[in-house]
């Protein structure tokens, strides 16, 4: 394939605003996929995504068009809706001298304004209004234009295919039987089965076994050249072996390595732990294949006295946390405990001793077991975030309220058209992880929009809070907090708690702490379950059942003290707050 005739292209727009439909129209178009009625976000192979109607990992396909007499190689990355990130991905991709091609989607809806819409990307982003393309994904209207512009606007890329072999490692994934499948961009030279290949990370040399595109599922090809977008298996066989950001060259043409990727920053962490400790190490292999898949997630090895040995995840934000904690139930059938997620705080240390043991004066905590207590410390700094948020003039003073109540200053307001507003706004980080996107787009009926950037860090009043089951430390909730907000929050968690717990044998009393101090309450009635109670007649087959049926509910329980506590009651309490 002449590289002139080869385009690489992505598609980036927040969740929800039709990335997966549009992708499923220019597979159908350029015939890489039959049309029928039921492709609905075929890119979407995962179960997860395909319950959650999300995207959670970029796919490839690799599309043929014909146009004018000329065939291209399109290749397309349909992007993962996770983070909340549009406005700052266009100055990255500005920034980056890429070309960018608007498309206004959704033209279908009763109530949609294209032109309104142009006028605010021109206001927004100076692009010209005149280069947006106003589709409907959903009916296929126009689409055709996007593939045009695609070819016209894009440049081919940039590669030599005299030079050695440089390929970009740039997603991988494990099969059983097959080991690690490598998606490859090729910016220099070709690779064909059998050659003898190096990666630049490990220096392991291995051989190829299988080349091909994806279309959007693998087919196998003869070679792949530089400028093509397509898989390799190599006979690695461990996770390890395929890093996201590695170049792999030929063995005996070293070059100078691809600069890779630079890591997205995890802003959310958390404690996993196995249910039972003799799941440590099928939960350790599934984290790794995982991660293998999600580069995004750093890990940690880390232990609790009540928990065990577990890990110390890092995810983009909460979504992302949730997700990867259903991968691993649905795909690797693991079954954890999750503590609450924490971002990542700082302290300045001023106790000598301390800043000796941590050899440094600024320690970032992304565990609260491992907060230092305030005598230690001169000041803690939390993480900030600069929010974007675009929304219809009538919600702007509701929005204002919410956003005050989330300790965010106000940074800036425009009009971006007659009744269009932008406010820009310095966040606390943990104020908007948990429930502040659902918040807004509640209180804005689902039309105000909400990207962020990092913003650094400020200084903040924090504090630890424990959650006491009858005296005793719920390891799964410790959680810092801002001291303004504290009693509130202990008062939801101790009220969430109440909700979520079974009644047992005697009273349990939920509590809220910071140091000895109780700063709220709640109580659970006693109460005698008799599970054989129902049996009655002596039927030994259905009281053997109904025992086995408690003794497996058993599994999924976790005694903190004398109380036991079901699984799914922290899940409940960690989701909102
Ligand atoms: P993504 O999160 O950006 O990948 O969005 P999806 O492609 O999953 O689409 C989100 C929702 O919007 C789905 O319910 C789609 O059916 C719907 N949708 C996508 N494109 C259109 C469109 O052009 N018109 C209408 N009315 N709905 C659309
Ligand atoms: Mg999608």
């Amino acid at each position: 394939f002449p590289v002139e005739n080869i385009r690489n292209f992505s598609i980036v727009a927040h969740v929800d605003h039709g990335k997966s439909t549009l992708a499923d129209r220019l597979l159908e178009l350029t015939g890489t996929i039959d049309k029928t009625e039921n492709n609905k976000q075929v890119l979407d192979k995962l179960q997860v995504e395909r319950e959650r109607g999300i995207t959670v990992k970029a796919q490839t396909a690799s599309l043929f068009y014909n146009c004018e007499g000329k065939q291209y190689l399109l290749n397309l990355i349909d992007t993962p809706g996770i983070q909340a990130q549009t406005v700052a991905n266009f100055f990255l991709a500005f920034e980056a001298q890429l070309s960018v091609i608007p498309v206004i989607n959704k033209i279908d809806l009763k109530n949609a304004d294209p032109e309104r819409v142009e006028n605010q990307i021109e206001k927004v982003f100076d692009i010209p209004s005149d280069e947006c393309i106003k589709i409907s994904a959903k009916l296929g209207t126009n689409v055709e234009s996007v593939l045009q512009a695609v070819i016209e606007r894009i440049p081919p890329p940039k590669v030599h295919r005299k030079n050695p072999l440089r390929a970009l490692v740039f997603d991988s994934t494990f099969d059983q039987y097959r080991g690690v499948i490598a998606n490859v961009a090729l910016f220099d030279g070709v690779v064909s089965k059998g050659d003898k290949i190096v990666s630049a990370h490990t220096q392991k040399t291995y051989e190829v076994n299988e080349v091909g595109v994806l279309n959007p599922n693998e087919q196998p090809t003869h070679k792949l050249y530089a400028g093509q977008v397509g898989y390799l298996i190599a006979g690695m066989k461990n996770v390890i072996e395929a890093q996201i950001g590695d170049t792999l060259y030929l063995h005996k043409q070293p070059v100078e390595p691809l600069p890779g990727f630079k890591s997205a920053k995890p802003m959310v962490f958390a404690g996993m732990y196995p249910v039972d400790q003799s799941e440590y190490n099928n939960l350790k292999s599934a984290i790794e294949k995982l991660t293998l898949n999600d580069s995004s997630v750093t890990v940690h090895r880390d232990s609790s006295l009540a928990l065990g040995a577990g890990w110390r995840l890092g995810f983009l934000g909460l979504l992302h946390m949730e997700v990867f904690n259903q991968r691993l139930e649905q795909e690797y059938n693991a079954s954890v405990i999750l503590t609450t997620p924490t971002v990542p705080y700082k302290a300045v240390l001023s106790s000598s001793k301390l800043i000796k043991e941590y050899r440094e004066k600024e320690i970032t905590i992304i565990n609260p077991a491992q907060f230092p207590d305030k005598s230690k410390v001169t000041e803690y700094l939390e993480p900030v975030v600069l929010g974007t948020i675009i929304t219809p003039d009538e919600y702007t003073g509701k929005i204002m309220m919410l956003c005050e109540a989330r300790r965010a200053v106000q940074k800036n307001m425009i009009f971006i058209d007659q009744n269009r507003v932008m406010l820009k706004y310095l966040f606390p980080l943990n104020e908007i992880v948990v429930d502040f996107y659902d918040s807004l787009k509640s209180l804005s009926s689902g039309y105000a929009s909400f990207d962020y950037e990092d913003a650094g860090y400020q200084t903040a009043e924090l504090v630890k809070m424990d959650i006491l089951l009858n005296g005793n430390t719920v390891e799964e909730l410790v959680t810092v907090v801002h001291k303004d907000k504290a009693h509130s929050i202990g008062k939801a968690i101790c009220e969430r708690l109440k909700d979520s717990l079974p009644r047992q044998l005697f009273e349990i009393a939920i509590q809220a702490a910071i140091g000895s101090k109780i700063i709220a309450r709640e109580t659970v009635k006693a109460y005698r379950k008799n599970v054989l109670a129902k049996c009655y007649g002596g039927d030994i087959t259905r009281k053997m059942k109904l025992l086995k049926r408690q003794a497996e509910g058993k599994k999924k329980l976790r005694k903190i003290g004398n109380v036991e506590v079901p699984k799914d009651a922290f899940i409940k309490v960690l989701k909102t707050r």
